[in-house]
């Protein structure tokens, strides 16, 4: 009898069927808690991105031939089919991404949910403007959807940030080729088949898996794509920004982070301990806002080192299928490794670890939850996003030191502040370089109100009623009755 079990395979989503891709080639898909192979999964390549951009502009006229209200049921109906395999894709976003289940389960997974049925509300109500320009025309604006979206996505919320971009855009009535980040393409996949259960035409919503550097190219390079949503490093978004300088297409960048969460003297510093941790160990440290630099007053800097370290300690690594698990692994080696050399690059640079800074032995890409203090502003640990679980936390004297430090890097994308005096945090959240600023609190994110940054963070905003200006273009109508 033969019991070996085959590495499942899965081929690319384009125009509602799977195809294989043209050049025949598969990668390896790792669970990152053990490094075993779970799938092999098409790698494709400039030819399926071509494929799928024919399929998803063939499929625009039939998808906006839709009633919007109908366009929403589908949408709904796809909602209801994430909540009927919600247990699936949680299992799957966990061991592909290396994420614990119960955090999945709590956040992830609703996110998405939540972020379908907020925007399969809004496909009936993007209106236009009668505009009272002339006497002798009625004079209006419509609405219409940019036309074919290039969506590539991270491997940090694979599904979520994944449905960050295809609800709104799908709302607005674009059609899409979807490139998941080549680490963690398994949700995004099954989401797909999904969407097709669910009603959507075929082609509305492709699937090209594979590299960056090859498929995320060439949907750059598409003249039949109209507008690129990315989120992802700085270094790829200014490559994709010079990218869609040859046919001028429309773009949204959301990148990088080095947030502050900046912690007063006055502050409840049990509540602010508690979430300054878990806004730089959440995900292991992968989220764009992670709050990396925890600035601290200086009269309080030691009694919060000591906290922030008793909270570190109390992380459980460990396997991400057990509902103990607070922490899982790194993504991948690469991951790591920067990871590791960050923290080597911290200590040379003459910051000390307090707690952690260390692979975690045994198999899988874990690194423990890293304090650093005696942090300056000016080191790299400082100024350069680490994408992983290491606090630098940092020394101010006053508001005025405290704004400064904050404003004080190339990105700006959150930003946290604690204190008891309403005035102060109202004065600091004004002069935050900051596309979010969380007051006595940390790390929330909601589908309805607007998320992005400005400078190495990015520009555009995903979220709310901003994120239908990313897939729609205003047209002006004239219609004359001279006198
Ligand atoms: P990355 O830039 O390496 O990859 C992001 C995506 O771009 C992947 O799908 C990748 O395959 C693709 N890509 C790579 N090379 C490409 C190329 N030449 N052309 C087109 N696409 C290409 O980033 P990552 O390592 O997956 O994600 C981590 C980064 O994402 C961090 O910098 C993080 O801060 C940022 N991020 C930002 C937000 C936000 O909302 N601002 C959210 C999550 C992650």
């Amino acid at each position: 009898m033969n019991t070996t079990i085959e590495t499942p395979r899965h081929n690319l989503l384009i125009d509602g069927k799977y195809v294989a891709p043209a050049n025949g080639n598969y990668s390896t898909i790792l669970n990152p808690s053990n490094e075993e192979t779970i799938a092999l999964v098409a790698a494709g390549s400039a030819s399926d991105v071509d494929l799928a951009v024919r399929s998803a502009r063939a499929a625009l006229k039939v998808w906006n031939g839709i009633r919007a209200a109908d366009r929403g049921l589908i949408l709904n109906r796809l909602a209801d089919l994430l909540v009927k395999h919600q247990d699936e894709l949680v299992a799957m976003e966990s061991l592909n991404a290396g994420k614990p289940l119960s955090s999945v389960m709590r956040q992830d997974m609703p996110a998405a949910i939540d972020t379908l049925r907020y925007y399969a509300g809004w496909t009936d109500k993007i209106i236009g403007q009668v505009i009272p320009a002339r006497t002798d025309a009625l004079t209006y604006t419509i609405r219409e959807p940019v036309g074919v979206v290039g969506a590539i996505v991270p491997w940090n919320f694979p599904l979520m940030i994944g449905m960050w971009k295809i609800a709104p855009a799908l709302a607005c009535g674009c059609t899409m080729v979807v490139k998941p980040a080549e680490l963690t393409p398994l949700t995004l996949l099954r989401v797909g088949e999904l969407a097709l259960e669910a009603g959507l035409p075929p082609g509305v919503l492709n699937i090209v898996t594979g590299k960056g550097s090859v498929v995320g190219d060439a949907l750059v390079a598409h003249p039949g794509v109209d507008k690129v949503t990315f989120t992802g490093s700085p270094k790829i978004g200014r490559g994709i920004m010079q990218g869609a300088a040859s046919n001028f297409k429309r773009i949204t960048l959301e990148l990088g982070g080095k947030s502050a969460n900046i912690i007063f003297a006055d502050a409840n510093l049990e509540n602010a301990v508690r979430a300054a941790a878990s806004g730089v160990f959440f995900n292991a440290g992968q989220v764009c806002s992670s709050g990396s630099r925890i600035l601290v007053q200086s009269s309080v800097y030691d009694e919060v080192v000591e906290r922030l370290v008793e909270r570190a300690k109390a992380i459980r690594i460990g396997d991400t299928a057990s509902k103990d698990t607070i922490m899982g692994p790194l993504v991948s080696a690469t991951q790591m490794n920067t990871v590791l050399e960050y923290i080597d690059i911290g200590k040379k640079e003459g910051a000390t670890v307090v707690y952690g800074g260390n692979r975690v032995a045994g198999n899988g890409f874990y690194v423990e939850p890293t304090v650093f203090t005696n942090v300056k502003h000016e080191m790299r640990i400082s100024q350069e996003e680490i994408f992983g679980p290491v606090a630098s936390v940092i020394r101010f004297e006053d508001e005025a030191d405290a704004i400064r430090i904050a404003n004080g890097t190339a990105f700006s994308l959150a930003a946290g502040v604690w204190s008891a005096d309403i005035g102060r945090v109202h004065r600091v959240a004004n002069e935050l370089r900051a596309g979010t600023v969380w007051i006595n609190t940390y790390g929330f994110t909601d589908v309805r109100l607007p998320w992005g940054g400005t400078g190495e963070s990015g520009f555009g905003r995903e979220h709310g009623e901003a994120a239908l200006e990313n897939f729609t273009e205003p047209k002006t109508i004239w219609l004359s009755f001279p006198q």
